[in-house]
């Protein structure tokens, strides 16, 4: 069984409400002598109506407002920046969190899809050598409130689709991550279903296991970038400690267990993993996979050595797998300009 976390840390200080779920609620409710089944009214208020004070509650008694504002709060961050795509539809947010942290929410827009980019971390712990949140280092885990506050926070832009890709690696911070996408996917919660969830991993393969076991039907999206592990050790780092096929296997089960196919990105760098030779790696890699390969052409960052290939190269890449593979789609980044874009995203 696992330590149940104190609601606060100090006996005087009050408990943040948002991030906890269900369970949490009943508990403190039950500390605060009322029923029980108070707690979904209550999540509701908090994540389906976005309620940051009790006075809104209108449908719990005065009583049960006045004790929940003695013992409780509902944290909101602070939007300190906001930047516009030139270019397409993207937009990037700058939050500060009451420690005075930042992260970077991304919002795109594609037709009828708008899609919030999540982050899970402050800053990232894999070290990706591409990557410009990498070289930030690790600062933090975001708690479950944070994460879903980056959603609640810009929910009047009517969300589609969250992708828990933006800075971090969800999979170092499961607990939170799954508390989050449990009140995403709930309709006391954020009301996402699990279709339009896609959680992103560089591969921790126990954690994909432990994932698999969960009855979430969320998207799973593994970023590959690399079909040797020679290839891939240089790049990520990550991989030295959980090598291909350790977390191939993973995937497998993965799978297995949910009936799901998977999405594997493969970010396209020009002259590390662009050759005909690695596209011949990547289809044999993950043949047996139900899967479907998302080519994703590198996004300069300021001060690192990598590019992006010539547009014949990638076209060349894509066209090597399509026959090969079962399904391959190329994404052009949003939000290039802004620095919003994959793997652009510091503080
Ligand atoms: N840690 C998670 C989620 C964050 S990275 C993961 O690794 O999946 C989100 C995606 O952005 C990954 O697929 C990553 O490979 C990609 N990425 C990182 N830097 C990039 C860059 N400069 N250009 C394009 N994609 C990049």
């Amino acid at each position: 069984m696992h330590k149940e976390k104190p609601l606060a840390t100090k006996a005087t200080e009050k408990i943040n409400l948002k991030g906890l779920w269900i369970g949490d609620f009943e508990k403190l409710l039950g500390d605060l002598g009322e029923k029980r089944y108070k707690a979904r009214q209550l999540a509701s208020w908090i994540y389906a109506k976005g309620a940051t004070d009790f006075a809104e509650m209108t449908d719990l008694s005065k009583d049960l407002r006045r004790k929940l504002g003695e013992v409780a709060f509902i944290d909101s961050p602070k939007l300190v920046d906001r930047q516009t795509s030139d270019k397409d539809l993207s937009e990037k947010f700058l939050f500060e969190l009451a420690d005075g942290a930042r992260i970077e929410t991304v919002l795109m827009w594609e037709g009828k899809r708008v899609t919030v980019c999540v982050s899970t971390q402050v800053g990232c712990p894999l070290d990706c050598t591409f990557c410009a949140t990498g070289q930030m280092g690790f600062k933090r885990n975001l708690t479950a409130g944070e994460m879903v506050d980056q959603i609640i926070a810009l929910g009047e832009h009517r969300i589609t689709h969250a992708v828990l890709m933006g800075m971090g690696e969800p999979l170092l911070n499961f607990d939170d991550t799954l508390r989050a996408i449990k009140i995403m996917n709930d309709e006391m919660g954020l009301s996402f279903s699990g279709k339009r969830i896609t959680l992103s991993t560089a591969g921790i393969p126990s954690v994909i296991e432990k994932l698999a076991k969960e009855k979430l039907k969320i998207k799973l999206a593994i970023s590959l970038n690399a079909a040797t592990d020679e290839k891939r050790n240089r790049i990520m780092p990550v991989n030295k400690k959980h090598p291909l096929k350790e977390l191939l296997a993973a995937v497998k089960k993965f799978t297995q267990a949910t009936g799901r196919a998977v999405t594997f990105e493969y970010v396209l760098i020009d002259g590390v993993n662009d050759s005909e030779k690695d596209a011949a790696a990547l289809s044999k890699l993950i043949q047996g996979v139900p899967c479907k390969i998302n080519l994703i052409p590198y996004n300069p960052i300021p001060g690192l050595p990598y590019r992006r290939p010539p547009e014949h190269g990638i076209v060349a890449f894509r066209d090597y797998l399509y026959p090969r593979c079962p399904a391959v789609t190329l994404r052009m980044s949003k939000g290039e300009d802004i620095l919003a874009a994959c793997g652009q995203l510091r503080t």
